[in-house]
């Protein structure tokens, strides 16, 4: 693979005709395109997908757009945090090229009433809880491709499912674009970084730094043979006694294909899915397990 270009000063666009001349530039000479896709407020977790596109393609564009499209009128979008100035920093250390950032009217114009359903595998876990959220995700991701046309689009198994819904979109849809999953990036306890752990008092992120030990534990009975049902019932058990104010879901599902395993041992490569309240934020994790081997 090539190696990525290097530039002194990241690129910033805001609209879709600025992101098409520099990616059409790009073309022109041969180079290939990488996008990763954000709400902004970055970390480590979104960095180490910037640098996978640049290991992959030769150019990588980063998109930050809180996207009111998937948020409900409950949840937190106008409290979500933004800092483009920072980002813009964290983008260019990382060796990103590009940052586009549209405002929402460039995202939906007037006028604008196309949405993208994917239905099975958006259902349950996240979408059952956040029924508008895969919507809104599958439709500003369908439009972020089309805008910057790249080669390969970058996103975190952090967000498993979304994964998942953006794979099958592609694919149902012959999107000319590789989808590269990254593994989730944690803090030194193991907390799964995320923009929202920006909400939590101390207390709260210690509460949070005990759900990926419980998952990795689940996980670990999983892949000893251990039933499904029984694991879950322990897990439940220990969410509730690490002082979380909720427990969204816990769930094993395929790796594959998101089916529920269970109640006896898992038969195939699974995950261990949760999303939990700590004070008034939702987090979501999840661990792999692999049966035992026969
Ligand atoms: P967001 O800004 O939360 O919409 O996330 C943008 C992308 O970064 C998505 O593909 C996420 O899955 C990914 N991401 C977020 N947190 C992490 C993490 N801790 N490790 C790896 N990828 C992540």
């Amino acid at each position: 693979m090539p190696a990525a270009v290097v530039d002194s000063q990241i690129g910033v666009v805001r609209s879709v005709k600025a992101l098409r001349a520099r990616v059409d530039g790009w073309r022109a000479a041969g180079e290939t395109v990488g996008l990763v896709p954000t709400m902004g407020a970055l970390h480590e977790g979104h960095l180490s997908l910037v640098r996978r596109s640049n290991s992959l393609a030769r150019r990588t564009v980063a998109s930050i757009f809180v996207n009111p499209r998937q948020f409900a009128p409950h949840e937190d979008f106008g409290s979500y945090p933004r800092q483009e100035a920072h980002d813009l920093e964290l983008l260019q250390k990382a060796g990103c090229h590009l940052a586009y950032i549209p405002p929402p009217e460039e995202m939906y114009p007037d006028g604008f009433q196309t949405s993208i359903a994917v239905s099975e595998i958006a259902q349950g876990l996240c979408g059952g809880s956040r029924p508008h959220f895969f919507g809104g995700v599958a439709t500003v991701v369908c439009k972020l491709i089309n805008q910057a046309r790249p080669d390969i689009a970058v996103f975190g198994e952090k967000d498993y499912q979304q994964l998942l819904v953006i794979r099958r979109m592609v694919k149902d849809l012959n999107m000319p674009v590789d989808i590269i999953g990254a593994p989730i990036v944690r803090e030194a306890d193991g907390l799964a970084m995320s923009s929202r752990n920006a909400y939590l008092s101390s207390e709260e992120r210690a509460i949070a730094g005990r759900l990926n030990a419980v998952l990795a534990d689940m996980a670990a009975k999983l892949s000893a043979g251990a039933e499904v049902a029984a694991t879950i019932d322990d897990g439940r058990a220990a969410i509730n006694a690490a002082g979380f104010a909720a427990l969204d879901y816990l769930e094993v599902r395929s790796a594959d294909l998101l089916e529920p395993m269970g109640p006896g041992a898992i038969t195939r490569p699974s995950r261990v899915f949760a999303a939990v309240i700590v004070g008034k934020t939702r987090l979501i994790d999840n661990w792999p397990a692999e049966p035992p081997a026969a």
